[in-house]
């Protein structure tokens, strides 16, 4: 079975007496392990998809089935809660805590959702320190980081809960080009190594090209 299936889903935004179709009628799968990128322009839709495979928000009408569960039957408490269970995310302004260093940042989530033994919390930091190359940056601030060292620390902290499926909406958004493809490198290498899926978006025609799946999205609908 897909780790991801939507089904005829359509999302509309209402503002007052104005309605938005911000996705129509998308119907897709996602496989285990697969490495997906969303891409289109600004305004296609690429947030609102990543949202609603992200349990971030329900979609208006159509089915969508996440590891086996249909999650747009789920209420805001049961999304919270498949979300911690399952998905890892990583952002496009890294969302790091400026006052926790690289380490901290990482075993946060384990500490907020995990009730894991120090012991073991931390061989599990190290590892994933080391999966992504910042071992020997364990200690440093965000601020003492690069945009890129920044992402690889978000991507071991998605990492860190052993989600099926990580979302980021466009992650190399704020990087240059040779630490956009570096980090999407690095998340193609931590699915080889991990199994995670994978799901970016971007509007970046050099990262599309490191994806292995590409749906482009044009006014919220599939070409
Ligand atoms: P992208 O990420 O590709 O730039 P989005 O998914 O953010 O596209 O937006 C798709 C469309 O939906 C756009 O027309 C946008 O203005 C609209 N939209 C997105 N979020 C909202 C919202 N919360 N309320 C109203 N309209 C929205
Ligand atoms: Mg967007």
């Amino acid at each position: 079975m897909a780790l991801v299936q939507i089904e005829n889903v359509s999302k509309i935004y209402r503002t007052g007496e104005i309605e938005i179709a911000a996705l129509s009628n998308i119907s897709l799968s996602i496989e285990k392990s697969a490495f997906v990128s969303f891409v289109g322009p600004s305004g296609s839709g690429k947030t609102t998809m990543l949202n609603m495979i992200g349990c971030l928000d329900k979609p208006s009408s159509g089915r969508i089935l996440v590891d086996g569960q249909q999650v747009d039957k789920f209420n805001r408490q049961k999304r919270a809660a498949f979300r911690g269970d399952v998905i890892g995310f990583i952002f496009q302004s890294f969302n790091l805590f400026p006052v926790l260093t690289a380490y901290e940042n990482i075993e946060y989530p384990l500490v907020m959702i995990k009730n894991e033994p120090a012991q073991k919390r931390e061989e599990m930091i190290l590892t994933v320190l080391d999966s992504v190359g910042m071992l020997d940056q364990k200690d440093k601030f965000p601020d003492q980081l690069s945009g890129g060292q920044k992402q690889r620390i978000a991507v071991a902290r998605a990492l860190i809960t052993q989600p099926k499926l990580v979302m980021a909406d466009e992650p190399t958004a704020n990087l240059d080009k040779t630490s956009s493809i570096n980090v999407i490198r690095l998340m193609r290498e931590m699915k080889d190594k991990f199994g995670t899926t994978f799901i970016f978006s971007t509007h970046d025609p050099r990262i599309m090209e490191e994806a292995e799946i590409t749906h482009t999205l044009v006014d919220g609908k599939l070409s």
